[in-house]
């Protein structure tokens, strides 16, 4: 997921246009899993792709267009149960397709989860309660009573490589699972900029003031609808005091060290920065 951006192949859309392609790529999820073909025809992993949906004998609750990939239409579905599976697929949970799934199919599938599930929670006005309706054109939903507009809800994580004298701050989070090493991150709180909620959440989980903060890269992040915002960040001032609550370990490690730990899954943002140090550290050991 680290290469060019999905743009040169991806079309969003909101609406059908009309295309060349007879095939339709179909997202199907029951719950956070997705419907996925394997080894048919060839080897390998991937979504369904027929014209109508009707013909894997699915009944769809929802469904909403995406726009295409390689030109070819996508569209997210709810499935009404998982009871029914076409002959030769199975439900997967969406996050257990990282490297299993075309980067590009796993990519769009991040985005059809989300859109399925805000179609799924928004069928009713959140101050009003009566059934909305689908804005045309536009991914969103109005409250035909009292106007209230809903848009698809993104929440966006600053996530930062602290240097000090050649070596990285890395973190362990209690919640996370297999004892990695990451970077300190956490979710933007309304009012603030995302230099201040990097900064806010450096000293909150782990003492320390930051400057020298640089953007790096974003990575969308559909675990359930985050964005993550990458940074590299320099020490300023302060000693290591972890909060104990998300934190339960920080430390400055050289390359060296670095690379005898376990590290986040490859091509994550985190292991990205984690990377980038590594590669312009790698002599100063
Ligand atoms: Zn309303």
């Amino acid at each position: 997921m680290s290469g060019e951006s999905i743009y040169k192949r991806y079309k969003p859309a909101v609406a059908p246009e009309p295309v060349n392609s007879t095939l339709t790529y179909w997202f199907v999820f029951y719950a956070n899993k997705l419907l996925i073909k394997v080894d048919n025809p060839k080897p390998g992993v991937t979504i369904p792709q027929v014209r109508n949906i009707e013909e894997m004998n699915i009944i769809p609750v929802r469904k909403q267009y995406l726009g295409t990939l390689q030109g070819q239409p996508c569209y997210t579905v709810e499935a009404a149960s998982e009871d029914y599976i076409p002959e030769g697929m199975c439900y997967r949970k969406y996050g257990s397709l990282y490297g299993v799934l075309d980067d590009d199919i796993f990519l769009v599938a991040g985005k059809a989860l989300q859109i399925v599930k805000w179609d799924q929670t928004h069928q009713y006005c959140g101050r009003c309660g009566v059934p909305t309706q689908m804005v045309q054109n536009e991914r969103a939903k109005i409250c035909p009573q009292c106007g209230l507009l809903s848009y698809p809800c993104l929440s966006p994580v600053v996530i930062t490589a602290i240097l000090k004298d050649n070596k990285i701050l890395l973190v362990r989070h209690k919640i996370l699972i297999n004892n990695i090493y990451s970077l300190v991150a956490g979710f933007v709180e309304p009012g603030e900029t995302l230099e201040e909620a990097l900064k806010r959440e450096v000293i909150e989980e782990v003492g320390i003031e930051v400057n020298n903060i640089k953007y790096f890269k974003s990575q969308p992040w559909p675990f359930p609808h985050s964005l993550m915002i990458g940074f590299t960040a320099e020490y300023e001032s302060g000693e290591i005091i972890v909060d104990g609550v998300e934190v339960a370990e920080a430390e400055w490690f050289d390359v060296r060290h670095v690379q005898q730990l376990p590290l986040p899954v490859k091509n994550s943002i985190a292991w990205e920065l984690i990377d980038w140090y590594i590669c312009n550290n790698a002599d100063k050991t």
